[in-house]
């Protein structure tokens, strides 16, 4: 069946049916073409951040070709945690309500030590955003309702059953060797993205190594379907060394559809085959739920993890995206989340340049930025497991040392680590930043993404972020200046006239004053900022975030 013929329903399924869709194969006129067909963007990999990607430029007029060797969705329990800004991202995308509806919503987080709860925390203390710290929705879900958006839009052609072969990187593009179920066939594309995963065989093809480190220590999931209402919150509940399930960590999570994520670590010397037999993992659940639990086991597996990342995302016209170019370690919620980031800040890129809006060079800036990220990710991923995993005897004493202050310190509650979860990275060195000249205070310096906050519009609720432009946007706290208004691909929106802030959060997390203005780039981060700018001083952040020669 042609993908787009998929019955809507079929996408709003549960569990195993949505699991079970199969997009199945459709021949393709590049097939039969003498020479290899030409297309402006091809993307390896359907998972969560190719199909973010291809959503995110299609929407912006693009033509887009998505490469996918599978045809199904991912399977088994991968991703569940999806962070506030993948939502925000999504929400652009026409799809944030649709995971929101389906996920099931949480801020607050549980850290016990052995039977005692050492404190909790919440990761959105403060109200006035229209979306909440994290949902959880397992991975199948999110790729099913991207998906379901991709196949609305008519510029994105996502090929199942195409399997990229070999990759031959070209200073002005790449050409393509695909096989498919009636046999092989070559494509051009100007610009190649591979989000094609881990192993990323794009990356292989091209003799490129992603380098890190490997943990020595194995984690058990276990998805239980419970009979009835848990006596669990939706929160997230983590415990070092409980009493059912000594001298090592669990974790607890709620996911839609009564399913409930336990994370066991195992240690090193455990045997994944064994581990994941039913009759192992029965007696672990039961003692975490209680000898009366009634549960049905829906998926189990054992990870071992690692925290790598490329030296560079960025290889003339091939860009790598999401697992691709980095991998951490679960603990944090990182992979999807930071790669649905990467999809978003290569969009705007890519679409400019191939509208002749700006120079590769803007595309190129996806690297330093995405890899700063990459970076920052990485340290509080590293930092988390060996936290969780500790590596030796004094490691080991420090981290219980840290448990034991943390229930009467606060300060100890910030060495804890059980996995600082997924916010997205300031942008504090990126070449796109202009530098401030006023004074500011606050966290939304150059390089931060924007704060969303309530506003009304012509007496209707709305948000900030949903207010924003497809391109640049200028927010301006009062009245804007004429000029404002002639620059081009720049969205003016008056902040007490277009909208009104009537909590005032807005200038509060702005730290604005009447006459304040905010550069706000396509991907929502912040890029400049004035007390009272010029004309100059605007168009000049502008071509500067633009990476035109300033
Ligand atoms: C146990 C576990 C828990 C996790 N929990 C979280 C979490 O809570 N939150 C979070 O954000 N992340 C989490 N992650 C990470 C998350 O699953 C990944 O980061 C995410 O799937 C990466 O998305 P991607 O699109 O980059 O790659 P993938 O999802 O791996 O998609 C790659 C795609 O490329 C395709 N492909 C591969 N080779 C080829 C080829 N040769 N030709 C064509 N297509 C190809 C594949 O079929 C696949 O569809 C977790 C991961 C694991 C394992």
């Amino acid at each position: 069946m042609n993908p787009r013929d998929i019955p809507r329903e079929a996408f709003h399924a549960s569990g195993a049916e949505v699991q079970a869709i199969d997009f199945g194969y459709v021949r393709s006129p590049d097939q039969d073409s003498a020479t290899p067909a030409q297309h402006p963007v091809v993307i390896v990999g359907a998972g969560p951040v190719g199909l973010s990607l291809a959503i995110d430029l299609a929407q912006r007029g693009q033509r887009v070709v998505v490469l996918d060797n599978d045809h199904k969705l991912s399977i088994g329990s991968r991703a569940i945690c999806f962070a506030k800004r993948t939502l925000e991202i999504w929400d652009r995308l026409g799809v944030g309500q649709r995971m929101v509806d389906k996920g099931v919503s949480w801020n607050v987080g549980k850290v016990f030590l052995k039977d005692e709860q050492l404190y909790e925390f919440n990761l959105l203390p403060e109200s006035g955003h229209e979306r909440p710290a994290f949902i959880n929705l397992q991975q199948y879900y999110a790729e099913a309702y991207l998906v379901e958006r991709a196949l609305q839009l008519p510029g994105i052609d996502i090929r199942w059953h195409n399997k990229v072969t070999a990759v031959q990187s070209r200073a002005d593009g790449a050409l393509l060797s695909i096989d498919t179920p009636e046999g092989a066939y070559q494509m051009d594309a100007q610009w190649l993205v591979a989000c094609d995963g881990a192993r990323s065989p794009t990356r292989q093809m091209l003799g490129l190594e992603s380098k890190g480190r490997i943990f020595q220590d194995r984690f058990l999931i276990a998805d239980v379907k419970l009979a009835d209402e848990a006596n669990f919150p939706t929160e997230r509940w983590f415990w070092f060394d409980p009493p059912f399930h000594p001298n090592q960590s669990v974790l607890l999570h709620r996911q839609p559809d009564n399913v409930w994520r336990i994370d066991f670590q195992l240690g090193w010397d455990a045997d994944p085959e064994e581990e994941k037999k039913p009759e192992n993992i029965i007696p672990r659940v039961k003692a975490l739920l209680g000898a009366d639990a009634q549960f049905e086991l829906d998926w189990a597996s054992v990870y071992t993890f690692a925290c790598l990342r490329l030296d560079r995302f960025v290889h003339g016209r091939v860009v790598f995206a999401g697992d691709s170019a980095h991998g951490v370690s679960p603990f944090g919620a990182r992979g999807a989340n930071s790669g649905v980031q990467d999809a978003e800040n290569l969009a705007w890129k890519l679409d400019w340049v191939l509208q002749g809006r700006a120079s590769p060079e803007l595309v190129n800036t996806y690297g330093p930025e995405r890899e700063y990220a990459a970076d920052e990710n990485l340290c509080n991923s590293t930092r988390a497991t060996d936290f969780i995993t500790p590596k030796s005897e004094v490691s080991r004493l420090f981290r219980d040392a840290a448990l034991h202050l943390a229930r009467e310190h606060a300060f100890a509650r910030r060495i804890v680590n059980s996995g600082r979860l997924s916010v997205p990275a300031t942008l504090h060195t990126s070449p796109l930043n202009t530098p401030d000249t006023d004074a500011f205070v606050g966290t939304q310096v150059p390089g931060a993404v924007l704060l969303d906050a309530p506003l009304t519009k012509q007496g209707q609720p709305t948000w900030l972020l949903r207010e924003l432009g497809r391109d640049f946007t200028l927010l301006v706290f009062g009245s804007a200046p004429a000029w404002a208004h002639d620059l081009p691909g720049v969205k003016v929106l008056q902040i007490g006239i277009d909208v009104i802030d009537h909590q005032a959060l807005a200038a509060q997390r702005l730290d604005a004053l009447p006459r304040t203005v905010v550069l706000v780039r396509p991907d929502q981060h912040v890029c400049a900022r004035w007390r009272t700018p010029t004309e100059a001083a605007v168009r000049s952040a502008l071509a500067r975030a633009t990476a035109a020669a300033v």
